[in-house]
């Protein structure tokens, strides 16, 4: 899979036709609607309506809504392509349930093909790392038409997340274990919705990250560990000088040298 991957321009995707400049919506639903809307006009996608209900679903588990008035909504389903992505900008701002409970006035929607969970990745971890620059951002939004946006967009170059530090989801990792131990003192009930939760975010998530993560799980019990005051509460050694401040306020995934755990900050838990 990861030989069939090269580098790439987020442009490789999105054509102008794919950006609406003025989103209409005034909620949730209704951007993603619009947005559905443009894909299905490009005969990018087909079926519109299941398509809605994975993303809604995916939502639910977690808003996507990144922070920094700029969300991601995605969905894994069957397409024609690989990839359909559809870029939306409200001027107003659309509340997405965000961490930082900003507005939201960017949205990068994603469509992906469940045989390519790489190039989701891929994906995902070049636009992260794009849009967590303020500068890169400011220009975002401050782009006076579509032309203009469709021309910075064109600037974010997709490259793979070097393999100590995984641009991705620590928090999506977190609620995988939350959800993993919840599942041994689940009622019946009550576990299909946890199976379900649990098998929509290893779909995201890297192989090879899943694939560690379910081993530490057998191993230890758990396998996500917090770092207090630049100390791994997995295993009570100090991580490396530097890495405790990088962990800090991002949603990077890193590892412990020392227990091999996946580190998160420890303050992610009480936001
Ligand atoms: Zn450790």
């Amino acid at each position: 899979m990861k030989g069939a991957l090269k580098s790439s321009y987020f442009s490789d995707y999105l054509k102008p036709s794919q950006i609406i400049f003025n989103l209409k919506a005034k909620d949730k639903i209704q951007a993603l609607e619009e947005l559905l809307d443009a894909l299905v006009k490009q005969k990018l996608i087909k079926n519109k309506k299941l398509i809605l209900t994975r993303i809604i679903d995916r939502e639910r588990l977690e808003s996507t809504a990144l922070g920094h008035n700029v969300a991601l909504p995605h969905a894994r389903v069957d397409t024609e392509g690989d990839m359909a992505v559809a870029v939306g900008k409200s001027e107003k701002g659309i509340g997405f349930d965000s961490l930082d409970n900003k507005k939201v006035h960017l949205i990068i929607l994603i469509i992906w093909n469940p045989s390519l969970p790489g190039l989701f990745n891929h994906l995902f971890a070049g636009l992260a790392k794009f849009l967590r620059r303020s500068g890169f951002r400011q220009r975002l939004f401050g782009a006076k038409s579509k032309s203009e946006l469709y021309e910075v967009l064109s600037e974010i170059a997709l490259s793979f997340p070097q393999e100590d530090k995984i641009i991705s989801r620590a928090s999506l990792l977190m609620k995988l274990q939350e959800i993993q131990m919840k599942k041994k003192k689940a009622k019946k009930e009550k576990l299909k919705h946890l199976k379900e939760q649990s098998s929509l975010i290893r779909q995201e998530l890297d192989e090879a990250l899943v694939d560690r993560f379910d081993r530490l799980m057998e191993r230890y019990g758990f396998a996500v560990a917090e770092v207090d005051g630049g100390v791994c509460q997995g295993c009570n050694i100090n991580v490396a000088t530097g890495l405790g401040s990088a962990i800090e306020g991002s949603n990077d995934i890193y590892i412990c040298e020392n227990c091999g755990k996946f580190l998160v900050a420890s303050n992610k838990r009480k936001k």
